[in-house]
C-alpha cells in the first residue's frame, strides 16, 4: 500500500524526471548537451576563427564528443540521485502517515482528517460518524498463538475493513488492536450499517494458528455521529468509546451506537 508523496512537494524539474524515468532522462540530458556544445561552438568558431570547412567540422565533432562522453555519464549519477531521494521522501512520507504493521493510515492522519471533517460538517451540515473497533479478546490470541498470529490477526482485520470502505472514508489504526473509522457525510443509521458490515466482515474471517486451528476473530464497534462543536472532537471520541464499552459489557461481537447504546 505505498503511498506516494505529495506532488507539490516536487519541483517541476523532480516530477519531469519521474515522468521521463532514468534512461529516458539521461538521454535528454545527453542530447540537450550536445546540442548546447555545437551551437556555441558553431557560433564562437564562424565568428572568432577563421577556419575550412573541414577544420571546421573537426571542431564540431569534438565539440559533440565532450559532452557526448561526460553529460551521459554525469546525468546517470545525478538523475540515479534524484530517484534515491524520490523514494526516500516518499518512504518517509509513508512512514509519516501509515502503521507499519497494517498499513492503515495511522492516528495523526485521522486526527488531521476529523478535524477538516468536523470542519466541514459545521460549515454544511454534512453529517459525520465515527466507529471505533477493538478486537474481541485479543490477548488471548496472543496468548494462545503467539505475537506473530496476533500481528497477522490484525493485518486480516485491517485488510478486511479497508475493502468496505468508501472513496471518502477513513480507516485508521487508533493504538494496539483498536481501529477508528471515520465515515463523512454518514449519518447515524448509515454509520450503523457500516459498522455491522466491519463486525460482520471481521468474524467472517476465516484464519487458522500455527496449529490448524480457527482463530475466533470478532471485534465490538462503538458508533458515534458528531453534533456539535468539539475542540479536539474529544466529546465525539468519548462517546464513541463508550459505545464501544457498552459493546464489551454486553457481550462484545456487537455493535452499539451512541446516546441510544442500543445494540445495533
Ligand atoms: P477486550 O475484548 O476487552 O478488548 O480484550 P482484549 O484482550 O482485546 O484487550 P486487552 O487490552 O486486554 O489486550 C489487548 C492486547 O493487544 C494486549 C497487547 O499486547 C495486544 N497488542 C497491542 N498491539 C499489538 C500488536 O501490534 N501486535 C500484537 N500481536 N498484539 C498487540
Ligand atoms: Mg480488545
Ligand atoms: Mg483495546
Amino acid at each position: 500500500m505505498s503511498r506516494p508523496v505529495a506532488p507539490e512537494a516536487r519541483s517541476y524539474w523532480r516530477a519531469l524526471i519521474l515522468r521521463l524515468g532514468h534512461l529516458r532522462s539521461v538521454v535528454l540530458i545527453a542530447a540537450f548537451s550536445i546540442i548546447v556544445s555545437m551551437v556555441i561552438t558553431a557560433v564562437a568558431t564562424r565568428s572568432l576563427f577563421v577556419m575550412t570547412d573541414a577544420e571546421f567540422w573537426q571542431t564540431m565533432v569534438l565539440a559533440a564528443a565532450v559532452p557526448g562522453v561526460i553529460a551521459p555519464i554525469v546525468g546517470h549519477i545525478t538523475i540515479g540521485l534524484v530517484l534515491d531521494l524520490d523514494r526516500a521522501q516518499s518512504a518517509i512520507a509513508y512512514m509519516a502517515t501509515r502503521d507499519a504493521l497494517t498499513g492503515a493510515a495511522n492516528r495523526a492522519i485521522l486526527m488531521q482528517r476529523l478535524e477538516a471533517e468536523a470542519g466541514r460538517h459545521f460549515r454544511t451540515g454534512d453529517p459525520l460518524t465515527l466507529l471505533m473497533v477493538d478486537a474481541d479478546h485479543f490477548k488471548h490470541i496472543n496468548d494462545t498463538w503467539g505475537h506473530a498470529t496476533g500481528d497477522r490477526v490484525l493485518v486480516a482485520i485491517a485488510e478486511v475493513c479497508e475493502t468496505l470502505m468508501r472513496p471518502t472514508d477513513l480507516f485508521a489504526r487508533y493504538g494496539g488492536e483498536e481501529f477508528a473509522v471515520l465515515l463523512p457525510a454518514t449519518n447515524r443509521s448509515e454509520g450503523v450499517a457500516i459498522g455491522e458490515q466491519v463486525r460482520q466482515a471481521v468474524a467472517d474471517l476465516q484464519l487458522f494458528g500455527p496449529d490448524g486451528a480457527r482463530i475466533p476473530i470478532t471485534v465490538s464497534v462503538g458508533v458515534s455521529v458528531l453534533t456539535s462543536p468539539d475542540p479536539g472532537c474529544k466529546r465525539l471520541f468519548d462517546s464513541a468509546d463508550g459505545a464501544l464499552y457498552e459493546a464489551k459489557r454486553t457481550g462484545r461481537n456487537r455493535c452499539v451506537v451512541a446516546d441510544r447504546t442500543r445494540a445495533a
